[in-house]
């Protein structure tokens, strides 16, 4: 089922996750329903709260982008030890262990923020902790597109948007457009709640 995706000045992107316990029917439906969202929406990353659930999780495929990243020679991307990049993965709990000093600036845009793309910068290699859908724990080095997506992702988790992290002088630029957004005065070509809608 396609969930309707929540926007900018909606609270429930400002509100901390609450950790995962345990594997039920309803998470295993929640997960499907949010691939089947990301996908809806032609993202690449998709977290709870974005479509109004607080589990500690998210999803990411990144397949829509990887003819990109060859033409744009970032083939500097993946995990140690590798996962297939070519399909949806499920990142339950994550834990952030080590960030690289070395950051690395790139445009960055989110399905709760339709319209605005901005440059972000960030470190360019994270170690992650993490449960799969089937509870399995795992550790990974990703790197280049893949730590940039675990890392948008993982902020949404702790109520933490790609805006923060833009320089003052870009946020002063954007005040006004974000503004439009939180009255609803946006639109997307996939199903959203606006703040207001989501308040009533
Ligand atoms: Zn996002």
């Amino acid at each position: 089922m396609i969930l309707p995706i929540r926007i900018y000045g909606d609270p429930i992107l400002r509100t901390p996750t609450e950790p995962v316990s345990e594997s039920t029917e309803e998470l295993r439906t929640l997960i499907d329903n949010m691939i089947e969202t990301m996908y809806g929406a032609s993202g690449i990353g998709l977290a709870a709260p974005q479509v109004g659930r607080l589990e500690r999780l998210f999803v990411i495929d990144l397949s829509p982008l990887l003819e990109d990243l060859k033409v744009e020679g970032m083939e500097q991307h993946g995990a140690i030890p590798p996962i297939p990049l070519d399909r949806p993965h499920v990142f339950i709990n994550p834990e952030i262990l080590e960030s690289s000093e070395e950051e690395v600036e790139f445009e960055e845009g989110c399905l709760s923020i339709p319209d605005i793309r901005e440059p972000v910068w960030r470190p360019e290699r994270i170690r992650l902790r993490y449960l799969t859908a089937d509870m399995e724990p795992r550790e990974i080095e990703a790197s280049g597109m893949l730590a940039r997506v675990l890392q948008h992702e993982y902020d949404h988790l702790h109520g933490i948007l790609f805006t923060d992290l833009i320089s003052p002088f870009r946020q002063r630029m954007l005040r006004r457009k974000l503004r439009e957004i939180a009255r609803g005065e946006v639109e997307a070509d996939y199903p959203i709640l606006t703040p207001a809608a989501s308040r009533s």
